[in-house]
């Protein structure tokens, strides 16, 4: 019984079809798991089982709650934007403590980094795949997010080269390319892609972050010193040579190692 009180009454999971309407809807958590102990202890034939891992789509609720900052929960869009005025501090510090003649650069992911797939992750009930959704790249499905826009910007004001390094593939790099341009990030001064054929390797496990630190020795040889590196996932940042100073964007909805 105590189990049925906590369920979504059939209104209210018709208003969330209906209208997307977050607030009411997005409170529910699930079964209290006090209570279904509680329930199971006063009823010896109750048994329960030994959960492996957490419930998946209770997980999907909380993920939604964060993207849509539902109310009373944490904001996805607040905390994106919390990192990138952190990063734009330090940008500016570390232009203000720059030597005459250094060229300075900032490294920047794409996704979720430069531009968000919210929308398409939403749409998908968080069942990222990223190569079908970089395939589908489009500027209306993949916005700018805007605290990122606003570091780039000021990169440019501050005469400090702009470099994207992505996981996409260099067959993706015509749509890439527009997608960053119609979204308002104009002027980088490179983008490293993933070639659709990678070289056969002595590497036997080529992650992403061995990738991008691979493209990171290229920025560094041509003689830039990158000041800062903005991501998403730790892959973004991890490796030689490190950015001065590195700022890892939230993303609780995939993992890229
Ligand atoms: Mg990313």
């Amino acid at each position: 019984m105590s189990d049925l009180k906590l369920m979504r009454s059939p209104n209210c999971a018709a208003l969330c079809l209906l209208f997307a309407v977050p607030f009411a809807c997005a409170q529910y958590r699930g079964p209290d798991p006090a209570a279904t102990q509680a329930r199971a202890a006063a009823d010896p034939s109750f048994y329960l089982p030994d959960e492996p891992a957490p419930n998946l789509g209770l997980l999907k609720v909380r993920l939604r709650d964060y993207a849509d900052c539902a109310a009373g929960s944490a904001c996805y869009a607040r905390d994106l934007d919390a990192q990138t005025t952190r990063a734009v501090e330090l940008l500016e510090a570390a232009v203000a403590h720059g030597k005459p003649g250094e060229r300075l650069a900032l490294v920047l992911d794409i996704d979720e980094t430069s531009l968000s797939n919210l929308a398409e992750m939403e749409r998908g009930d968080f069942s990222f795949i990223a190569q079908e959704c970089n395939a589908q790249a489009s500027p209306a499905r993949t916005p700018a997010i805007p605290g990122t826009l606003r570091l780039f910007n000021r990169a440019q004001a501050l005469g400090v080269a702009v470099f994207f390094i992505t996981g996409r593939n260099d067959a993706q790099r015509a749509a890439t390319v527009a997608n960053l341009t119609s979204a308002g990030y104009r002027n980088w001064q490179a983008l490293y892609m993933q070639p659709d054929h990678p070289a056969a390797s002595n590497d036997p496990v080529q992650t992403v972050a061995r990738y991008k630190a691979a493209q990171r020795r290229k920025i560094v040889a041509a003689g830039y010193r990158i000041v800062l590196n903005v991501g998403d996932q730790f892959s973004d940042l991890d490796g030689d040579p490190h950015a001065e100073f590195s700022v890892k964007l939230p993303n609780p909805f995939y993992y890229l190692p």
